[in-house]
């Protein structure tokens, strides 16, 4: 009998664990499939990882990774798919926004040969209209600046199978993730499933601001080498500007024998300083990643499983 995993990151989520998992379970019950479910707890402080801890004593079928702190949401989601051992996987959030009466809906695509199945929302209640917006620009900009195509509203709801599962394993173990674009390079298989996000069902969201504009800056930084570009590009274009200048300054003193002009060098300085610097702090932003990679350090830590073998000891 084939298996599916279930993975689902969990950061304070107390007041919505024990919807999901009863629900998510009803589900799992009546699929053809046998099931896990590994929680990662990211290192909350709310009641979450006792109430994981109750759930994992009744249910052998629950596994539970506990990080040593605050990881993020990837993270989470990388360890879920480190430990998993089904036939396929299928990433949700806590919050019930990722409906689980879509699985057996997942489970079909697997059965027909699909391997890599992608969930987009068509509508997303929850989020106001300023996040709608932003989340549309956000995938509008992606998708300009970068060669690889991404879907619309791609969320980090997404199934895929051991094999593409296996590839995540094993590669792409970059310091700076984002997980919706690695399924959409790895190839295999590829299906895109529409689906309704629910409004979550209690608790606030964790994403700050703070945390989404760096989770899209690093996306873009990482699979776009674009603004990179800019300086030559805008290198170009300020050399033929000075050019131009630099005629109609030897023009003006030949002809008029024109005063040299000591607003022009201010506002002349002022724009090629502020441009410089804006290259160099994105030539920064690249290195920073470099940087985070050449120190290799963990992408998590786990200070315990329950219900879990370490990966080491399942190899073997
Ligand atoms: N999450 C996490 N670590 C974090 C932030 C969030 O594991 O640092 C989990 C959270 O518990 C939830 C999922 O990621 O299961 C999505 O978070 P949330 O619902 O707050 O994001 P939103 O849906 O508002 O974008
Ligand atoms: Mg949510």
């Amino acid at each position: 009998m084939k298996k599916i995993s279930v993975i689902v990151s969990v950061y304070n989520e107390e007041k919505v664990l024990n919807d999901f998992y009863i629900e998510t379970k009803n589900v799992l019950e009546q699929c053809c499939w046998d099931f896990e479910i590994i929680f990662v707890n990211d290192g909350s402080h709310d009641n979450s990882l006792a109430l994981l801890n109750e759930i994992v004593n009744k249910d052998n079928k629950v596994k539970v990774i506990s990080f040593s702190k605050n990881f993020g949401h990837e993270a989470a989601m990388i360890a879920g798919i480190d430990y998993s051992s089904g036939d396929g996987v299928v990433c949700m959030d806590a919050d019930l926004q990722h409906p689980p009466e879509l699985i057996p809906k997942i489970i079909e695509k697997f059965n027909e040969g699909y391997e890599v199945i992608s969930m987009v929302r068509t509508k997303n209640q929850d989020a106001g209209l300023l996040k709608n917006i932003t989340s549309t620009m956000f995938y509008k900009i992606l998708n300009m600046m970068s060669p690889v195509k991404f879907e619309n509203n791609a969320s980090d709801f997404f199934a895929i199978a051991s094999n593409a599962a296996n590839v995540l394993k094993k590669e792409y173990r970059e310091r700076m993730r984002f997980l919706r674009g690695y399924v959409q390079i790895i190839g295999f298989n590829k299906i895109v499933i529409e689906y309704e996000a629910n409004d979550r069902r209690a608790g606030e969201s964790k994403y700050s601001i703070k945390k989404l504009v760096n989770f899209s800056i690093n996306a873009l930084l990482s699979f776009s080498d674009l603004p990179l570009k800019l300086g030559i590009f805008s290198g170009l274009i300020v050399a033929i500007i000075g050019f131009i200048l630099m005629i109609y300054t030897i023009y003006t003193k030949l002809v008029y024998n024109a005063p040299s002009g000591y607003a022009t060098i201010i506002v002349v300085l002022c724009f090629m300083f502020s441009l410089m610097f804006i290259i160099i702090g994105i030539i920064g932003e690249y290195i920073a990643i470099i940087f985070a990679e050449i120190k290799n350090r963990p992408i998590y830590i786990i200070k315990e499983t329950k219900n879990l073998k370490s990966i080491d000891e399942s190899e073997e």
